[in-house]
């Protein structure tokens, strides 16, 4: 059943863009022992295995405090929405050059709205399936996605769902449930929410969540990010550390009882000891970030500006946060010997 708007829930003001991180397909085990050989010589080469994309500068939606749209997010290089872009045969033709050039195991496709320049994506998607890359594209599911991306290998839709939909509803219409529900038949997508303070400390809140989403046929998977803000941020969304543990802790409650929902341990511990600076982000240094011009990058993660890692909320950051912290043999940390063949690969790559 859909919730009407009428709903007495918590009062959003606003979300950040989600933080789906192009380290997910690591975390979803989407690669397997041989992709991970090939994502350690890359590193060793001086390469990224992770590349992003913010494909257009537009967006029909309007979501409140939108990090993609704020003006430090591009750390001066000016704003998403006056930046100039491309479309058409220039922007199939510019992105397979990026691809080429960066040759990553991994792309995310970002906007503002993919689902502005579907059409391009019509054509790019089988090319990058070709070239044998996992693609993930983050999507409010605005409009129809295309039937043909279906059969698509290697191809995962995320689509941002902020809550229930009272709270959904009245940030990021005219992505509305009743849109996307339309939107998504014959898919099959993974649902990604960031909890805020208001949702997290809703009793029951994403119990009633999950029960939605995870019995929508549709549905593979259920992925939950935290809200994470800038340095010295007072936003009303911030969790507090008590909330913050509360809401891992019920995480790793509901993933018994529902199945979709993925928050391995993992997860889990890198959610409760975030890196404590992008040096120490193994996400943010295997991830390359170009934004609409696809010139410019989005330093130092896909938030921009000066996130603030110590209350991080990304998913992929928080799973390779706790795979640094595992110590091979029990004495060596993975993060060390990340740390050398990572200043080996610079030393390659600038030589
Ligand atoms: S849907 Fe558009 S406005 Fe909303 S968070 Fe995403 S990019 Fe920002
Ligand atoms: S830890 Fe910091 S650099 Fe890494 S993803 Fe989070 S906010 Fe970005």
């Amino acid at each position: 059943m859909i919730r009407d708007g009428s709903g007495s829930g918590p009062k959003i003001r606003g979300i950040r863009k989600i933080a789906v991180c192009t380290g997910d397909a690591l975390q979803r085990g989407l690669l397997n022992r041989s992709d991970v050989i090939r994502a350690w010589g890359k590193i060793l080469s001086g390469r990224y295995p992770n590349l992003s994309i913010e494909i257009t500068r537009e967006c029909p939606l309007r979501c409140p405090g939108c990090y993609a749209y704020e003006p430090e997010h591009l750390n001066g290089a000016g704003q998403l929405r006056e930046l100039s872009d491309y479309k058409g045969d220039a922007l199939v033709e510019k992105v397979l050059a990026l691809v080429d050039q960066h040759k990553p195991l991994h792309l995310s496709i970002v906007g503002g709205e993919p689902l502005v320049r579907f059409r391009e994506l019509n054509v790019l998607l089988p090319k990058l399936s070709e070239r044998g890359i996992v693609v993930q594209i983050v999507t409010s599911a605005v409009r129809e996605i295309p039937a043909e991306w279906k059969d698509i290998p290697g191809l995962y839709i995320v689509v941002s769902i902020d809550g229930l939909q009272p709270e959904h509803d009245e940030r990021r219409k005219p992505a509305t449930y009743e849109r996307i529900l339309r939107h998504i038949e014959g898919h099959s997508i993974i649902v990604h929410c960031t909890a805020t303070s208001q949702t997290a400390e809703s009793p029951g809140y994403f119990e009633e969540f999950m029960e939605f989403w995870s019995a929508r046929k549709e549905v593979r998977q259920i992925w939950m990010s935290i809200f994470t803000p800038q340095l010295g941020a007072t936003d009303v969304e911030i969790l507090s550390p008590e909330v913050r543990e509360k809401f891992i802790n019920s995480m790793t409650e509901l993933r018994e009882r529902f199945p979709k929902l993925l928050f391995p341990d993992r997860v889990a511990n890198g959610y409760r000891e975030p890196p404590r600076s992008p040096e120490e982000c193994i996400f943010s240094r295997t991830t390359l970030n170009y934004t609409a011009d696809l010139k410019s990058k989005v330093t130092p993660c896909q938030f921009g500006g000066t996130p603030d890692c110590s209350q991080c909320g990304c998913m992929a950051s928080s799973g390779l946060a706790a795979v640094g912290n595992y110590k091979l043999l029990n004495i060596v940390p993975v993060r060390s010997i990340f740390n050398i063949s990572d200043r080996i690969g610079k030393a390659v790559g600038s030589g």
